[in-house]
């Protein structure tokens, strides 16, 4: 792994504490996370999975149907 990829991907700085709250390739220092968390709510992170968000949508569209 490269050291210099560990970076964040908001405010492009090297921090000693990163983490990937949506499971996706982007990195989020805590400060960030914290910032974002705090405008948009825990639910920002949830939109970012693609394939839960189809397979949800796809369930739902069966019980309108049935
Ligand atoms: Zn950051």
């Amino acid at each position: 792994m490269l050291f210099k990829d560990r970076v964040c991907c908001i405010c492009d700085e090297h921090k000693e504490f990163l983490s990937r709250p949506n499971g996706g390739q982007k990195l989020y220092c805590m400060q960030c996370k914290a910032k974002i968390t705090k405008e948009h709510g825990q639910g920002y992170w949830k939109p970012c999975s693609f394939v839960e968000f189809l397979e949800s949508s796809c369930k739902s569209r069966d019980k309108k149907n049935g």
